[in-house]
């Protein structure tokens, strides 16, 4: 039996990814400091004998006396809100805690998957973006703290791959939706759900022209998955390619979530990008890896998970 160590495990991707591991036989230790994280995303698995959690904050050091085999690193706080209410956590989550996840997989010749994002592609001068673009970000913008931490973080993957051949995986995460996102993180698929199911008024910023794919969980998990099992070089995007203008996307789970909603404007944040949708060509081409829930169906799913919760 494998193990693996998954930081950020009690978080919206994190959490899913952990249930996934077990289901395919690995013994997972799930590691996060609670910050964006919350421990009723694996209220059902501490039944599970392969599963055990630790409550550590990854920017200190990590002390695990297990073997792992794998170790995948998630832990930052992920939606705009929450990390320009903490950017300094997230600053040293992605450097201090990938140095010290780095580390440990060396220390345990772990294979090691960084979990990167979209937003190391910043407000992109490139549509789609592929892997091999560069990005657009304002370094010392609001998002700076979340896009530079997680561009410092591939760059210090690379060169544990680079000085210590370190195996090393990068998966560069675009939007992504479905049920244990939080209700309040201030993004739009929350954000939306809630104000149409309490037919509250929607609010899209600015005009809605800025432009998201949205990827649904288990699609993204699956592929994961395949990018940690693989012997794929370099960072591989996962998302989901059909690109939606997010007034568009606002009118679609109004009609979902059968609202009577009125949509509102509101002004635009600081460095919103104005468009962003992955090329996927590498991961299809590699890991035969594409997304497969539709969004209708995605959304139907994530609706119901929000009214019962
Ligand atoms: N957005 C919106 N209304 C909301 C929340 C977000 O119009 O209540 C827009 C936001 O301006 C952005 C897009 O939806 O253009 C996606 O925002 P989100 O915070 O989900 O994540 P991002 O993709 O910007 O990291």
């Amino acid at each position: 039996m494998k193990t693996v160590l998954v930081t950020g495990g009690a978080g919206f991707i994190g959490s899913n990814l952990c249930e996934f591991l077990l289901d395919k036989g690995f013994k997972v230790i799930a590691m996060d400091n609670l910050i964006t994280g919350d421990l009723k995303n694996i209220d059902h698995l501490r039944s599970n004998d392969n599963f055990s959690f630790l409550t550590a904050d990854v920017s200190k050091q990590i002390i695990i006396d297990e073997r792992l085999d794998y170790l995948m690193h998630f832990a930052s706080p992920a939606s705009p809100i929450d990390y320009q209410k903490n950017p300094i956590q997230t600053l040293k989550a992605g450097s201090l805690g990938t140095h010290n996840t780095l580390g440990l997989a060396l220390a345990k010749k772990a294979k090691y998957l960084l979990a990167s994002t979209s937003e190391i592609y910043g407000d992109p001068q490139v549509n789609p973006q592929p892997e091999t673009y560069w990005g657009n970000v304002n370094t010392i913008g609001v998002r700076g703290c979340y896009d530079e931490a997680k561009r410092f973080s591939e760059a210090l993957a690379m060169a544990y791959r680079r000085v210590h051949n370190l195996d090393i995986k990068i998966v560069r995460i675009f939007n992504t939706y479905g049920p244990r996102m939080r209700k309040k993180d201030g993004r739009v698929v929350p954000n939306f759900i809630t104000q149409a199911l309490n037919n509250e008024p929607m609010t899209v910023y600015g005009k809605g022209e800025q432009t998201r794919s949205f990827c649904y969980i288990t699609d993204l998990v699956d592929g994961i998955y395949k990018l940690m099992m693989s012997d794929v070089k370099g960072p591989v995007n996962l998302g989901n390619p059909e690109e939606h203008k997010i007034i568009e996307f606002a009118n679609l789970i109004k009609e979902s979530a059968q609202s009577k909603s009125e949509i509102v404007f509101k002004e635009l944040p600081a460095d919103d990008p104005h468009l962003r949708c992955p090329d996927i060509s590498k991961a299809k081409k590699e890991l035969k890896w594409e997304p497969k829930v539709k969004l209708k169906d995605g959304l139907a799913k994530t609706i119901e998970w929000f009214k019962k919760n």
